[in-house]
């Protein structure tokens, strides 16, 4: 199988290496989450530069890698290692990197030239290999498997934030490294602000609940939200959902490897301003994910980037209505050239509990 570093090697940007000093990126290349440390990359060998807290495991895990203790400073250690490769133009994670940190690096070695690596290592980011892949489903199983465990527990008189921290126990409990992201979980006419803080409100009849919500597997995330009504629906919460479902669903059918992202956005946009909510519908109606929780490319209006097939990127359309109520509902799906696979199979139609 191709590793990420053979990728990396494949889109090489004119240097002799490519520094990377970036939590995500170093997890990344060699799948090893450090706090710190750099990873060298040149177009034959790679190596990784590790603390005392980490060689060991570094040594021992990361076999496509030459592990080097570090010694001193991050950048005194990688100034040793790119004089001993004999590397004169050096790649730098520009997109990552304090200035602070730049210039530590340049006064450490100033013989070298640094050229800004842009967006490279990104961009093979949007593409997801199998063993990531592999983790974003059990993340997304473990969010699932809590969420069906959590509906009992959602009725009158509960806490937005008793129902959050029930759902990050049982994905801890589901085997879940921790919450993706913190839990987003607002009922009634909290609701209606689409990342607001779950409190002390306790939920009533004739409500709306959204939970945004994930959970991490190995250091990948996954992303799912839904929105259920608490005894009754008037008709015009029952409009209002059927409407972002609706657009939702246009949207996933849409969706294949080399589609804009803004043009999916478009489907989904679309449909919400025809149904009269054109106002409402303030975000974007999707980010890709995978290490982080927002990655590129986007189904947003401004997104002009093709979507690769391997990408894993959220569908997640909402209606606000403010000082009402609020609905999103949001899937996670893998991009094929065919079309796409949702990988999130929760139940969508509309849970008056
Ligand atoms: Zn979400
Ligand atoms: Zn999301």
């Amino acid at each position: 199988m191709q590793t990420r570093i053979d990728r990396l090697r494949e889109h090489f940007p004119d240097a002799d290496a490519v520094l990377v000093t970036s939590y995500v990126s170093r997890f990344w290349a060699s799948g090893f989450a450090a706090s710190a440390g750099a990873v060298i990359v040149t177009k034959k060998t790679a190596h990784f530069i590790a603390d005392s807290r980490y060689i060991e495991a570094v040594t021992a895990r990361v076999t496509s890698m030459t592990s080097i203790p570090m010694e001193g400073l991050v950048e005194e250690e990688t100034a040793k290692l790119i004089r001993t490769l004999g590397a004169k133009r050096v790649a730098f994670e520009d997109c990552a990197m304090t200035v602070a940190e730049f210039a530590g690096f340049q006064k450490a070695m100033p013989e070298v030239e640094f050229v800004p690596l842009g967006e490279t290592i990104a961009r093979l980011r949007a593409v997801k290999d199998e063993t990531e892949v592999a983790y974003v489903r059990r993340a997304q199983d473990i969010t699932e498997r809590s969420f069906a465990q959590l509906l009992p527990y959602i009725k009158v008189g509960v806490t937005e934030r008793e129902i959050a921290k029930r759902l990050e126990i049982l994905m801890l409990e589901n085997g879940s490294d921790g919450p993706a992201f913190e839990t987003i979980c607002v009922g009634g006419p909290n609701a209606s602000m689409p990342h607001g803080v779950p409190g002390e409100r306790p939920l009533a009849d004739g409500d709306f609940l959204t939970m945004d919500f994930g959970a991490t597997w190995r250091g990948y995330k996954s992303d799912m939200t839904r929105t259920v009504a608490i005894g009754h629906v008037t008709d015009e919460m029952r409009r209002v959902y059927d409407t972002v479902l609706a657009a939702q669903e246009a949207a996933i059918a849409a969706v294949k490897a080399g589609v804009i992202g803004r043009d999916i956005d478009k489907v989904a946009r679309d449909l919400i301003g025809e149904a009269g909510y054109g106002g409402n519908f303030g975000h974007g109606l999707g980010h890709s994910f995978g290490i982080e929780i927002h990655e590129n490319p986007r189904f947003s209006p401004r997104c002009t980037d093709a979507v690769p097939a391997g990408c894993l990127i959220t569908v997640e359309p909402g209606v606000y209505l403010p000082g009402k109520f609020g609905v999103r509902i949001e899937d996670d799906l893998l991009v094929t050239e065919a079309g796409c696979e949702n990988l999130t199979h929760a139940p969508k139609a509309l849970l008056v509990l």
